[in-house]
């Protein structure tokens, strides 16, 4: 049985891994295709490109965006990204500056708690140009202010942290319309991560489909066997296609690893098929 991972991140945002040391894994975890979908970057794609050209291994190019709702973030990706995407670099140019401006911000909350953290030190760990609470988190671990990264969430960045910023997202619409105007197969994805009220999820994914979302994430390392065929009736009802992906962040998401999650996740290659024979009615090219 061949498998594939189609949600997979690099240091040129908030994983561990170089683009290359990644498709190394890939490679060498016998995968047969791999999607690379940083957080809004498209930064460590050429890179992976050519390490898969030369390993043998197919690296489709992708990104991950998020977008707000009533509800907080979800998470939007998009695969076969082409070549040129000026549009998007735009979109992602501004996104990664509001990055950059909430991070200052979350630097200022924490020196006010009486931490000594500067954006130098948030620098110095982020690796590449997209740049994130993993990376503060990480500062705040290397300094021993937190034992681990789900400290630094629990105590200071996440949501009920006490130096919490929210991020300034795009409208899910904004996101799913810039990203199928570029012909991406656009995917929600991880959708079972969050409980919503009910009926909201079918209403949200009904919305999106208008404006060009192809696919839902069903298989997910954090998705359970009952999120999974709940994914598959949802886009079963909306007429999606289906995607699956590890989320893998290296050594910032310890316990997930490339391809099979937490162990158990198995993305079978029928499922990149089938998506590359949606992407053939569309008439785009896979
Ligand atoms: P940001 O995009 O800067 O808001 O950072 C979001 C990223 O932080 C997510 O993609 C996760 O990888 C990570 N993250 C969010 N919450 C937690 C948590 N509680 N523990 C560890 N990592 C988290
Ligand atoms: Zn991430
Ligand atoms: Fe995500
Ligand atoms: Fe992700």
């Amino acid at each position: 049985m061949k498998l594939i991972d189609l949600h997979t991140h690099t240091r040129a945002s908030d994983g561990t891994d170089s683009p290359s040391a990644l498709v190394e894994k890939a490679h060498a975890a016998a995968l047969a295709a791999l999607a690379v979908t940083d957080h809004d970057t498209l930064s460590g794609l050429e890179e992976a490109e050519e390490t898969g050209r030369s390993l043998g291994i197919r690296v489709i190019r992708g990104c991950e965006l998020s977008a707000g709702t009533e509800h907080g973030e979800v998470h939007i990706l998009g695969l076969w990204l082409p070549r040129k995407a000026q549009s998007l670099q735009e979109q992602l140019v501004q996104l990664r500056r509001k990055r950059a401006e909430r991070n200052a911000l979350i630097v200022d909350k924490l020196r006010g708690l009486g931490l000594a953290i500067s954006l130098e030190d948030v620098r110095e760990v982020a690796r590449g140009e997209s740049v994130g609470r993993p990376h503060i988190a990480e500062v705040l671990l290397r300094k021993g202010y937190v034992k681990d990264l789900r400290q630094a969430f629990g105590d200071y960045l996440g949501s009920r942290g006490k130096a919490f910023v929210p991020k300034e997202v795009l409208e899910p619409e904004t996101a799913v319309r810039l990203l199928a105007q570029l012909g991406a197969t656009v995917c929600l994805a991880h959708p079972m991560l969050q409980k919503y009220p009910r009926g909201w999820l079918e209403g949200f994914i009904g919305r999106l489909a208008g404006y060009g979302l192809t696919a839902v994430e069903a298989w997910h390392s954090e998705h359970s066997e009952a999120d999974v065929r709940a994914c598959l009736a949802l886009a079963k009802r909306f007429g999606l296609g289906l995607s699956g992906g590890s989320d893998y962040h290296g050594g910032n998401k310890p316990g997930i690893c490339l391809g099979v999650g937490r162990g158990g996740l198995r993305i079978r290659l029928e499922v990149l098929e089938a998506l590359e024979a949606r992407r053939r009615a569309q008439g785009l090219p896979c």
